[in-house]
């Protein structure tokens, strides 16, 4: 697959954004060297679907880089150093008591995980590997309490001043809040101002940009009293408990730069070639702003390419995410998508471009689009941007992802899964009846369980409800059309109800009633008693005036139940 050189889009091969941000990253690595992708994450909470973009945009330039041939690593920082800044909904209220204390500090409240922060890393790791992600993983509570940075500590230390006079002249800037297309957009702009870093010090060591945690409560709610540039002592007061501690900065580890000096020191001392950044970091005076300046006057790096990424909106929630607040995780979409199409909604777009993820009806449509994509896609012909979406989404540098061998739609797997409630052998069964043959029930997966999942989200006025027993005021009261229609069709149906047949009986016998055979064309009158056998149908077998398509709910349902709700005589 290599193209023998390191830029993309040549000989005519169809160009995306991936190509271009990989040329990107090329250019800044310089040609021959290896090439580092950046993403990075605070385990604060649940990582939503929104959050996907920060680890997705760089693992397909990973992945495009790796197509080429070209070294690359997709580094990927948890920023599980940063303080615990607020007890959500659903945590005790004596959680309070660890604010201000490293993520990786806080204990787990729901005890599974040695830490708040391993609680919320580790479902997100499970959903990327299943997408198929690789990442060098990097803990900053590791690396900083391991002294990896001592040295950028002391050189940000001895350079506050410039560092200062650079943060300073973007303090003042303000968010400007046209930048928010959307309600949670703003919110979450709200929310990255107020993550703006507190003064460390007083005075003189106002701003200093190395805040010691205290040495007695673990919290980083420390004054810088002193600092020697001699020796490197420093010395603090916690504004909690009024320890008054020190620390030897060339010695000891008990301390985190400020986050708009942690960022670009860890761009430079990683040489990061390319990092998404998300619209809230694009605000003027915004941590990546003052990065950029920073890293290349103060850490000699140029700032890594970019691409900045928009909100990614969720629509169609019904029953999912009792667990992270609401908001679904990638968790929940892979449960109901298979994994390659989660994939193909982040590559099909360019980041910059907003897009809303519809868990209601929609996933239907989706999967046909899906579907209609992956045989476009075996044609070589046809290759263009939209197969090339589908070609990232499908396979990593490691192969293929998973997909069924048999690719039953998704409309017809969920509502046989709807209409029989049943299991996946039972579902398997009626399938196969639908004119989808496999050997074993395996084949229909990994779109089976999804089916059957999606399925069971949906709200119950969504669903397909079955009767249990025949409707005897209806039957009593049928009319003399409806009386024929039925008899046709209880005389027609066959014991054995596969696709086709059943289809050609559902559709015929309005035909027969009126004198013409199940293969004539409909006529007028014909089509008006179509509809009306329908909802018939419908109404004796779901209690409803319309369902799943007729013929999948009588092969689904079964010929045993399908005439014991028409009103058939038993044979019994
Ligand atoms: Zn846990
Ligand atoms: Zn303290």
């Amino acid at each position: 697959m290599s193209r023998g050189g390191a830029r993309g889009g040549r000989s005519g091969e169809p160009i995306d954004w991936v190509t271009r941000a990989a040329d990107d990253a090329v250019r800044h690595a310089g040609e021959g060297n290896l090439v580092t992708v950046a993403s990075g994450a605070s385990p604060s909470g649940p990582i939503h679907l929104g959050n996907l973009r920060e680890f997705l945009t760089p693992h397909f330039v990973a992945e495009e880089l790796r197509r080429r041939g070209v070294a690359v690593r997709h580094l990927h920082s948890w920023d599980d150093y940063d303080r615990f800044r607020k007890v959500p909904a659903g945590v005790p209220a004596e959680w309070a008591d660890h604010i201000g204390r490293p993520l990786s500090a806080v204990p787990d409240p729901w005890e599974c995980h040695p830490s708040w922060a391993e609680h919320f890393k580790e479902p997100l790791r499970a959903s990327l590997a299943e997408m198929g992600v690789q990442m060098d993983e990097v803990s900053q509570t590791v690396m900083y309490q391991a002294g990896t940075y001592r040295e950028q500590v002391l050189h940000a230390i001895r350079h506050r001043d410039r560092i200062e006079e650079v943060l300073g002249r973007y303090r003042t800037k303000a968010a400007p809040e046209t930048l928010a297309e959307s309600e949670e957009e703003a919110e979450s702009l709200a929310d990255s101002v107020a993550n703006e870093e507190e003064p460390a010090g007083s005075g003189d060591l106002a701003r200093f940009p190395y805040r010691p945690w205290c040495g007695e409560c673990g919290r980083d709610t420390t004054d810088v009293t002193s600092y020697d540039d001699e020796t490197t002592v420093l010395t603090y007061t916690c504004r909690v408990d009024g320890h008054q501690g020190s620390t030897t900065v060339s010695e000891e580890d008990g301390g985190k730069l400020v986050w708009k000096v942690d960022w670009p020191m860890r761009w430079a001392w990683e040489k990061v070639d390319f990092e998404p950044a998300g619209l809230d970091h694009m605000t003027p005076g915004s941590s990546y702003t003052v990065g950029q300046e920073l890293v290349a006057s103060i850490f000699d790096w140029q700032a890594p390419a970019r691409v900045t990424y928009a909100f990614v909106g969720i629509a169609g929630v019904q029953k999912m995410s009792s667990s992270s607040g609401g908001v679904p995780t990638p968790a929940d979409a892979l449960a109901i998508l298979e994994a390659p199409m989660v994939r193909w909604l982040y590559t099909r777009r360019a980041p910059k471009q907003a897009f809303t993820i519809d868990f209601g009806p929609e996933v239907v449509r989706l999967y046909d689009e899906w579907d209609a994509l992956r045989r476009k896609a075996a044609d070589p012909a046809k290759r263009d941007v939209a197969v090339l979406a589908f070609e990232r989404a499908s396979a990593t540098a490691d192969g293929p992802l998973p997909v069924p061998d048999v690719a039953v739609p998704f409309r017809t797997l969920s509502s046989v899964a709807d209409v029989t409630a049943g299991s996946a052998d039972l579902i398997s069964r009626v399938i196969e009846h639908l004119g989808f043959p496999h050997d074993t029930v395996e084949q229909l997966e990994p779109r089976l369980a999804r089916a059957m999942a999606w399925t069971a989200s949906l709200p119950a006025g969504e669903r397909t409800t079955v009767r249990s027993d025949p409707d005897t005021d209806r039957l009593a009261s049928l009319s003399e059309d409806e009386e024929l229609w039925l008899r046709i069709f209880l005389d027609r149906l066959p014991d054995e109800l596969e696709l086709d047949e059943v289809t050609s009986v559902v559709y015929g016998v309005p035909k027969v009633a009126r004198g013409l055979g199940f293969e004539d064309a409909p006529t007028d009158q014909v089509k008006a008693d179509q509809k009306a056998f329908f909802t018939l149908l419908y109404n004796l077998l779901v209690d409803a005036d319309r369902g799943p398509r007729l013929p999948t709910l009588v092969v689904a349902l079964g010929a045993e139940t399908v005439r014991r709700l028409l009103g058939a005589p038993t044979t019994a």
